[in-house]
């Protein structure tokens, strides 16, 4: 079931034979197979996507390549490129809650999120990409030649040509933008694979590509499996650079699968993020940001602060505190305006959740709140993914719930007293994604800071993003950085040219 208020536009999307988006028409999936997207409320179906196969993202890729060389797109002016990404950022706007209500349906998150965080993000990032065309400039280089020779030396940044975008299931249209905006920006065309439990936002937004006036080819998207479509994409000749979001583990098989032709990978993977507080800090006000830390998105978050290591002269507050606001959070379908969380994703998503649960337990944590079922909800959504923000406490550090990302509404709890050992604590995974430090002691904060391997560090506040700064991974969390005007070098080529003037 959808909803009694679904509007009939987003009725009408759902019910639809969606199809892959390539060369700007839609076509059938070569195999003529369905695959099932489920509304993660009910448990029941909610449309039905093709199941791509190699021959559609090779046909995907023929277009992306027609794209760059279609006079359409590669002889626009940077400021025509521009606009055409500030159209896109008002159109996403324009069908803001059109688009909300799509990823809540698709994803379980709850409206509210979609609309605040998903869409907003989503319409925000394509606003600030629009305005870097017309501002990435060369330099020229000041050289030191031998015998006094005059060179004029200067570079120039180029396309890289296809890109092939594999983006998850957690903020299925904003992760998708997050490569979107940059690389076309930059003049690229891409081939884009969301992932197959939620692509549905992904396909509305290349609608909207269309109407904002890009050219055919330069976004084509291909819906199925990620062993099938995404290796395919991966491991594609025609493919310039790939650029994956999704677990640590598929961005090893990417980056393997990419060295057939040598593209260009970045890489933004998966986390386990300290979140410390200091003895200073207010205990209540940091229960309620560690409870936001990790229970946003259903913990379903790469940054969630999953891991919380609590000064233990206030060990005992901050606990209680947070168990409170664990159970006063409302879970319920993610249309329902009161739900704070709505279930996950998937029922392999709530089996892998659950089991690791049952695993923290029988390595002998305490469990605080949470891990079971919600009560009362039944009926409609006897079938949902649903699970209470859950919390394990006398956890230690071989613990596989310490460990390993679960991906989840579950926090595990420690206690810390020395700073070196703390900081060793909080560096001792393979993740190095993002960290939260809760002080006023700005020595510390600074220290801390100073001294964790994590691409980003939240002092006094936790899960904020920006177009403008610098986002991505220390360690097994990723390669490279997107966002902010680093992530331009990642999509372009940078020629150097040399001009002999003597
Ligand atoms: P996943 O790795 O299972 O899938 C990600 C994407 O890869 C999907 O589109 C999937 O279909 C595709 N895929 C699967 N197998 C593939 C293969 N063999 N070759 C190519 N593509 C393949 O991840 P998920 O379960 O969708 O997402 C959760 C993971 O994503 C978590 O680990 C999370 O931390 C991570 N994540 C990281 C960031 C970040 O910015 N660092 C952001 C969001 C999510």
């Amino acid at each position: 079931m959808t909803t009694v208020d679904t509007p009939p536009a987003v009725t009408s999307f759902l019910a639809r034979e969606h199809g892959l988006f390539i060369g700007g028409g839609w076509r059938p999936g070569e195999t003529g197979q369905r695959l099932v997207s489920t509304n993660p409320a009910t448990g029941e179906p909610l449309a039905t996507l093709a199941r791509g196969g190699p021959g559609d993202v090779d046909a995907a890729v023929t277009a992306a390549r027609a794209a760059l060389a279609d006079p359409g797109w590669r002889d626009l002016t940077p400021l025509q490129r521009g606009e055409l990404l500030h159209r896109l950022a008002e159109l996403v706007e324009a069908h803001a809650d059109e688009l909300a209500l799509i990823e809540s349906l698709d994803n379980g998150k709850p409206v509210s999120v979609a609309r605040a965080v998903d869409v907003t993000t989503t319409a925000k990032l394509f606003r600030y990409f629009s305005g870097w065309p017309s501002k990435f400039e060369g330099s020229t280089i000041p050289l030191s030649p031998r015998g006094g020779r005059r060179i004029l030396n200067y570079t120039v940044h180029e396309p890289i040509g296809v890109v092939g975008a594999i983006v998850p299931w957690n903020f299925p249209m904003s992760m998708a933008s997050w490569k979107l905006a940059p690389a076309l920006a930059m003049g690229n065309a891409v081939v884009l694979k969301p992932a197959e439990e939620t692509s549905l936002s992904t396909l509305r937004l290349a609608e909207l590509f269309s109407e904002a006036g890009f050219p055919p080819g330069v976004l084509n998207v291909v819906t199925g499996q990620g062993s099938v479509v995404g290796a395919a994409l991966a491991a594609h000749p025609g493919v310039d650079k790939v650029a994956f979001t999704g677990s640590t583990e598929v961005g090893r098989l990417v980056t393997i699968a990419a060295t057939g032709n040598m593209k260009k990978v970045s890489l933004e993977l998966g986390g386990k993020s300290p979140h410390i507080v200091l003895p200073d800090a207010d205990p209540k006000a940091v229960a309620a940001a560690a409870a936001d830390g990790i229970f946003f998105n259903q913990g379903q978050t790469c940054t969630a602060g999953s891991r919380l290591y609590v000064h233990s002269a206030i060990y005992d507050d901050v606990m209680s505190a947070l168990v409170e606001e664990a159970n006063r959070i409302v879970v319920g379908p993610g249309h329902d305006p009161a739900s704070q969380m709505g279930p996950l994703v998937s029922a392999r998503q709530l089996d892998t959740v659950k089991s690791y649960v049952e695993s923290g337990l029988d390595e002998g944590a305490t469990l605080e709140a949470g891990g079971s079922r919600p009560a009362g909800l039944d009926g409609d959504y006897a079938g949902g993914y649903f699970l209470e923000p859950t919390v394990l406490t006398e956890t230690t550090h071989a613990m596989r719930v310490v460990q390993e990302e679960i991906f989840g509404p579950v926090l595990v709890a420690m206690r810390w007293t020395d700073v070196d050992d703390l900081i060793d604590k909080a560096n001792d995974t393979p993740y190095g994604l993002a960290a939260g430090l809760w002080t006023n002691d700005l020595t510390q904060a600074h220290r801390i800071a100073a001294a964790i391997k994590a691409g980003t560090v939240w002092i006094n506040c936790y899960n904020l993003t920006d177009p403008a700064s610098p986002f991505g991974g220390y360690k097994q969390s990723g390669w490279g950085r997107e966002m902010g005007r680093g992530v331009l070098e990642q999509y372009t080529e940078t020629k150097s040219v040399w001009v002999n003037l003597s």
